[in-house]
């Protein structure tokens, strides 16, 4: 078969690629997206539970984790979320606000697939499934790729393969391994967005309460977030958890705060002063779900050591191991579930390979690197999508 000379070869066609594409094609240029998968954007399928977190309204450089926090504000400030909105609302996508400025499709994560297939489709971007990339090789006037369905040669080749995350949903760890060939550095990677496995007697605590939820404040590395907090029969799970699962490294503790914005040395006092005779245990499940009150007390040897003691008898040092528990919860995870069923990896190609102009390498003409295999790792609620959008967007404009 000849050889197919193109403008741009993009392998991965998901949220990043996709977009890279639509971006060149508008500009003219002849594009082939080449993915492995025998569909495009599964990710972008599976995501939000099914609508898709798009983008978040309140979206900042400071959302993003990267070797280089720099790194990720110029390509932000030039494709925003508005421009996304702008995007959803121009293909009549309807969509709404669930919370914390997370935009959802109404109906399903296909409309964004669609917009961004009809995007590719009207500036002729060509779109291939089933093609695996069997080899790269760089020469003075480009790339030759030979792929499961034929050569191509092209000045231009974007990798858009993303990261490590669900394995079974065609993620593999191809963009560092071209990242690799060509001797660019690579930052640790960690499955990030994850829920945290608990062992010995925390994972019998979890274990007993699976399936109860609560809000709560979570810390790791001086990074608070107020979000909900879910037991599982593994260990943590919830918002809060995959929040700080990006900060978090093995060996560190993890904060809880079960009151979140309350201050539970202070409404100790106050029902003291009402001068109520309900037990503790009473008042505070009209805070928090009874079980896990009870549990999170027997837990912590505060079932015996306040039993039969009303309010006014607690001491200054009771009152204290009480907000220890529910207000300073520590604990240290022993793992995290890891990319099974992580929603993204952190790390990956060092920015400080590529430019954050252009996504080009630095040391290797017509090689961009977007999207998630790029070491800038968003928090949970848009922003990861938001980075492909992004990061995609601004290398269309020079590929
Ligand atoms: C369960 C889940 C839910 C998520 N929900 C959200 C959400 O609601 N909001 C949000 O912002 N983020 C969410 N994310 C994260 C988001 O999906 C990713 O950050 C985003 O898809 C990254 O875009 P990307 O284009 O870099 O990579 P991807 O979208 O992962 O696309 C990479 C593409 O490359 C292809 N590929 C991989 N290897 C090869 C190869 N060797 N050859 C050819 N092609 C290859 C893959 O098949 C895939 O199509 C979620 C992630 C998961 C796992």
């Amino acid at each position: 078969m000849p050889i197919r000379e193109v403008d741009c070869v993009i392998i991965g066609g998901g949220a990043a690629g996709l977009m890279c594409a639509a971006a060149a094609g508008q500009r003219g240029r002849s594009v082939v997206v080449l993915d492995h998968a025998n569909k495009v954007g599964k990710k972008i399928l599976m995501s939000g539970g099914g609508r898709c977190n798009f983008t978040n309204l309140f979206a900042t450089p400071a959302n993003y984790l990267s070797g280089n926090p720099h790194f990720c504000k110029s390509a932000l400030s030039r494709y925003t979320q508005h421009d996304f909105i702008a995007l959803v609302e121009k293909h009549g996508v309807p969509y709404h606000e669930k919370t914390l400025g997370q935009l959802f499709c109404d109906r399903k994560s296909r409309d964004i697939l669609d917009l961004l297939l009809a995007e590719c489709a009207d500036v002729g971007a060509e779109v291939w499934t089933d093609c695996a990339v069997q080899r790269i090789r760089r020469h003075d006037a480009g790339f030759d790729l030979h792929t499961a369905l034929g050569d191509y040669r092209c000045p231009s080749l974007v990798i858009a393969t993303g990261g490590l995350s669900i394995p079974r949903m065609g993620a593999t760890g191809f963009g560092y391994q071209v990242a690799k060939q060509f001797g660019l550095k690579l930052t640790p990677r960690e499955a990030a967005l994850v829920p945290f496995t608990l062992k010995g007697r925390l994972l019998s605590l979890a274990q007993g309460l699976a399936g109860v939820a609560l809000p709560v404040i979570a810390e790791c590395r001086g990074q608070r977030f107020p979000e909900a907090l879910l037991f599982t029969h593994k260990g943590l799970s919830g918002p809060a958890i995959l929040q700080v699962s990006n900060y978090w490294h093995p060996g560190d503790p993890v904060q809880i705060d079960f009151l979140p914005g309350q201050d539970l040395a202070a409404l100790i006092s106050e029902w003291r002063a009402d001068g109520s005779r309900a037990e503790l245990s009473t008042r505070l499940s009209r805070l928090m779900p009874k079980g896990f009150v009870q549990a999170w007390l027997s837990h912590h040897g505060l079932e015996s050591a306040l039993a039969g003691k009303h309010l006014a008898d607690l001491s200054q040092a009771d009152v204290s191991r009480l907000c220890d528990a529910f207000q300073r919860w520590t604990c240290v995870p022993d793992g995290t579930e890891g990319y099974a069923t992580a929603e993204v990896t952190r790390g990956g190609v060092d920015t400080a390979e590529v430019s954050s102009k252009t996504f080009e390498a630095r040391s290797v003409p017509g090689l961009y690197f977007i999207g998630e295999v790029l070491d800038v790792t968003g928090w949970l609620g848009g922003y990861n999508f938001q980075w492909a959008w992004a990061s995609g967007w601004c290398a269309g404009q020079y590929v």
